[in-house]
């Protein structure tokens, strides 16, 4: 089985290895997309030392100072933070097989995967809702698909605790 991209609710296959440490012992896999965007935020410090990159890291963090304002520093912050808050919610999530059939089939309604986010869902269920419509698509079979969109949307949203 290919390894899926570590980054949070990525689908994609981690076909591309990023160091996750500068003494290149550990990695990250990623997709072609995410594994640019690490590698785009790790070239900032490439002229540094890793003490400094650590001293960086944890001004930026926890905003003992603001010494370096660089504004791809608190982009690079950011990417870290979402990172670990969103692989966080990502390792929580159910595995696959203690899911309920109901739910499972709700994401498959959606054209989701089941490690999507609610984020994830509510974007999808928005774009699918207006392109369903009853005010706006038209064939018989257009409320009936609107209906079971917002069942499954309301069934995860029951699942996500929203
Ligand atoms: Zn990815």
């Amino acid at each position: 089985m290919i390894k899926k991209c570590d980054f949070p609710g990525c689908t994609k296959a981690g076909t591309c290895r990023a160091p996750k440490t500068r003494d290149l012992k550990e990695y990250w896999f990623f997709c072609q997309e995410h594994a640019a965007e690490y590698n785009k935020n790790w070239n900032y410090y490439a002229d540094m030392s890793p003490e400094e990159i650590e001293e960086d890291w944890e001004q930026q963090t926890f905003g003992a100072s603001t010494k370096r304002s660089k504004q791809d520093s608190a982009d690079y912050i950011k990417f870290l933070n979402d990172f670990i808050t969103g692989r966080d919610t990502f390792d929580k999530m159910p595995p696959k097989k203690s899911l309920p059939s109901a739910i499972v089939s709700a994401f498959k309604t959606l054209d989701l995967p089941i490690t999507a986010s609610w984020h994830e869902i509510g974007t999808k269920y928005r774009a699918l809702a207006k392109k369903h419509h009853p005010d706006i698509a038209s064939g018989d079979t257009s409320g009936t698909e609107f209906a079971r969109i917002s069942s499954a949307y309301q069934t995860l949203k029951r699942h996500f605790g929203k």
